[in-house]
């Protein structure tokens, strides 16, 4: 096959929209929480990338933020060769700098699901096989005052479940409002639940409103031993001078870079001494081509590389990195049943509690490309909009 066949002819994007149950949201109508009868509303998204061969790259992801972003450069990608991903890359990084350049993920992994068909291989084995199974930490919801994870006894309790059922590790969200102490005691819970062996992580998702408060949790975190404390206040996980500061106070490791995009703010975020980990997101920093960028930054500077959230391009992505650590498989709660983020669109793949072996690990798709078959007559039933974008 000759690089002209693969020429891009057309890029569709299809939003689809499902409910989910036993969820609703908490004190300011952001962060997702249980709610025993109540719903929300989620929606998707699929790219699809056809080339003049016939061969299509598919992708399960993104944000409305981002296709707007798409939309803005699908005519730049008609007629260009799908397996210059390199340069696309590139020119899209300058075209959408004064974005976020959310819109470089999704196209970039409909182009690794492209290369993958082509050459009949898994993203992972192109990108350099590693490893073919992934430890993973279950991340639950964020707590609750409806009877889920509502107390630090609830989220031990829980904690307690996932060991059992074999994951190695357990992240918390905590609460988007109330008392600091309510977390303290839950950090303090967990430990005691688990016992010494199990990694425990919390992301408080920079809910709390001051740096005392994250410095009062932080130092909980060091009694219990936990492996990071991530984005814990309201500077939104930006300022390295601030957990540079309280990296100094405290010997948990800082997990920062979750809101910072791209190689350069990443590198500048570590260098300055804000983080102790590199941590990108193939939907927010350009794809798998830029968590792997990142991946390998965070490689030369001696660090480890945590991908932010489930989905396939992030297992492939792990399966090729040697310095990470853990899938993030989530989010998760006692009592919040039906589809997770992108369940219910595959056939053959699943981000649920379940989706892991007796061992904690997850494994990566073996089929070409991203290796996930989507369940059309499911996205047929539940598509709200078909665009064609060029
Ligand atoms: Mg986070």
């Amino acid at each position: 096959m000759t690089s002209r066949d693969l020429r891009i002819r057309r890029i569709t994007v299809r939003n689809y929209r499902y409910t989910h149950p036993n969820l609703g949201y908490d004190y300011n109508g952001f962060n997702e929480v249980f709610q025993r009868g109540g719903t929300v509303q989620r929606t998707g998204h699929v790219l699809t990338i056809e080339t003049e061969s016939g061969i299509t790259g598919e992708y399960v992801g993104g944000s409305a933020v981002g296709y707007v972003q798409v939309a803005m450069v699908a005519p730049y990608l008609i007629s260009r060769s799908a397996l210059e991903r390199e340069r696309i890359w590139n020119d899209l990084k300058r075209a959408l700098r004064k974005t976020d350049r959310f819109g470089i993920g999704p196209i970039d992994n409909a182009l690794w699901d492209i290369a993958g068909k082509v050459y009949d291989a898994p993203v992972a084995e192109l990108l350099g096989g590693y490893r073919t199974r992934i430890p993973a930490y279950a991340s639950t919801y964020h707590g609750d005052d409806n009877g889920g994870l509502d107390s630090p006894e609830a989220f031990a309790d829980f904690a307690v479940v996932c060991r059992e059922m074999g994951f190695p590790a357990f992240k918390m969200h905590g609460w988007g409002a109330g008392p600091i102490s309510r977390e303290v005691a839950t950090v303090r819970a967990l430990r005691d639940a688990v016992g010494p062996d199990m990694d425990l992580m919390l992301d408080p998702a920079c809910e709390y409103n001051t740096f005392v408060d994250a410095l009062r949790v932080g130092r909980a975190c060091d009694e219990a031993n936990f492996l990071w404390l991530e984005d814990p206040f309201k500077d939104g996980g930006q300022s390295a001078f601030a957990h540079r500061k309280l990296r100094e106070l405290i010997r948990t490791p800082i997990m920062l870079g979750e809101h910072v995009r791209g190689m350069e703010l990443h590198v500048d975020q570590a260098i300055a001494g804000g983080t102790d980990f590199i941590r990108p997101d193939s939907d927010y920093d350009g794809g798998i081509t830029g968590v792997m960028k990142l991946a390998h930054a965070a490689e030369g500077l001696g660090l480890d590389c945590e991908i932010h959230a489930p989905g396939p391009a992030h297992r492939h992505c792990i399966a090729a990195i040697r310095n990470t650590n853990y899938y993030e498989l989530g989010l998760v709660g006692p009592g919040i049943d039906g589809p997770s983020l992108h369940c219910p669109i595959f056939t053959d793949y699943s981000d649920d509690l379940d989706a892991i072996d007796a061992e904690g690990c997850v494994p990566v798709p073996t089929g070409a490309g991203l290796g996930v078959t989507i369940n059309w007559d499911w996205l047929d039933a539940n598509t709200t909009e078909t665009v064609v974008l060029a």
